[in-house]
């Protein structure tokens, strides 16, 4: 079925207003538009870093959710950020006393927005507060991490949510729903890309922390996107790493890692990663009707779709160009429907369209992608 200019833009209009995009994701099964509710969820947010800030705006704006506490090393970031959302300086917790979080009723679920190797340990120790669990990706460091992160939100009844940004994210969706509406015919292949140079100071560059290189903190996004632009599991991977050996950066981490996935029905996706070179992110997907592209695709912000294919069997083609625009608050909508979404989920007792077992898929497949690179990844 292929659609006609007219309804694209009508598509994308109604997309920038939200609200579709349960339509849009047939996993997304709660609305980004928050629902009304006399009650409001609490949030504490621990690791006041730069996603942190982020979605602090997002829980801010999302009408039923509100920030109640906070957990830092820093008490005078904490209180500065107190002061800004209305947190009481009596919920500033340090990570050696957040343990007390399970005694502040106004606490329901926690944002782990740490370094990559502290996710596992925080996301547990949450859980066992009773508290729910929204968890930035990647969700862990090593596979049994992972299962370790979803074993404990099970045993505690407590929902765990990886942060996938852009499944909340409009031009995402519009180029989910264009595929899926048969638009550039049957997926060819996919190209991606996404990286940037990486400052050396960064806790990033230290398996310690980071635990992997580009691949775990902006490759899987590619990766994840290949997977939601065809609706397939990958089958199999072939990969190559390259770190320049001069470069003091990359004594820990890989520098450069390209793959290929190849899926079940044959599509066959090829991307790249990278610390050493800026990327900005992208897709472009081959269809036997025509492409489309997402230019940048993983951005906060100013996301731009453009797709080329015949309509109707008649050779004319369509050019559109999607720009995102930012709410009137000027906050990046995607951390405003990521909070609203798992908001929705913990009181509408629902499953986030993101579990943690959305998280354990992509450690998996890194896994595999490492492997193929010569490089171990527990
Ligand atoms: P950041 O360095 O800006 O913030 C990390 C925070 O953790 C800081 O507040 C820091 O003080 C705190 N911290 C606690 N213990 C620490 C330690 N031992 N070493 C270093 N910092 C420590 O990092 P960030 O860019 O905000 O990334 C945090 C997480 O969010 C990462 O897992 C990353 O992959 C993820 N992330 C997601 C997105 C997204 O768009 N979803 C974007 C950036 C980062």
């Amino acid at each position: 079925m292929s659609i006609s200019r007219r309804e694209f833009n009508r598509n994308i209009t109604r997309l920038g207003a939200l609200g579709l995009a349960a339509e849009l994701l047939p996993s997304l099964t709660s609305p980004l538009l928050a629902q009304p509710s006399s009650r409001k969820i609490g949030y504490a947010v621990i690791g006041l870093g730069r996603i942190a800030d982020l979605h602090m705006q997002g829980i801010h704006l999302s009408p039923n959710a509100k920030i109640t506490a906070l957990v830092s090393g820093h008490r005078d970031k904490a209180e500065k950020y107190a002061a800004q959302y209305g947190v009481p300086t009596s919920s500033i917790y340090s990570y050696e006393n957040m343990d007390a979080l399970r005694n502040n009723p106004a606490v329901d679920a926690v944002y782990i927005c740490l370094p990559n190797s502290m996710h596992a340990e925080y996301t547990i120790r949450a859980a066992k507060l009773g508290k729910h669990v929204f968890c930035e990706k990647p969700m862990a460091t090593t596979v049994a991490d992972a299962q370790a992160m979803i074993d404990a939100c099970k045993a505690a009844n407590v929902k765990l949510m990886i942060g996938y940004r852009c499944h909340y994210e409009s031009t995402n969706l519009a180029a989910i729903k264009l595929i899926r509406e048969g638009a550039i015919g049957q997926i060819q292949s996919i190209q991606s890309a996404f990286g940037f140079s990486c400052g050396a100071d960064e806790w990033r560059l230290t398996k310690a922390l980071g635990g992997h290189g580009p691949l775990f903190d902006v490759g899987i996004y590619c990766l994840n996107a290949t997977r939601y632009l065809t609706g397939e599991e990958p089958a199999s991977f072939s990969a190559y790493a390259y770190s320049n050996p001069n470069d003091p950066r990359f004594r820990d981490v890989e520098e450069n890692l390209v793959w290929i996935t190849k899926f079940p029905s044959g599509v066959v996706a090829s991307c790249s990663t990278s610390y050493g070179s800026n990327m900005d992110g992208y897709y472009r997907v081959y269809g036997s009707k025509g492409w489309l592209q997402v230019d940048t695709a993983f951005s906060y912000e100013g996301l731009s779709l453009k797709a080329f294919y015949n309509r109707d069997g008649v050779t004319e083609s369509e050019r559109t160009v999607v720009l995102n625009q930012p709410n009137t608050e000027k906050i990046p909508q995607q951390f405003v429907n990521e909070a609203n979404h798992f908001t929705q989920c913990i009181l509408e007792n629902k499953t986030p369209t993101a579990p943690g077992e959305e998280g354990l898929k992509d450690m998996t497949y890194m896994r595999e992608i490492y492997r193929s690179a010569g490089i171990t990844m527990a």
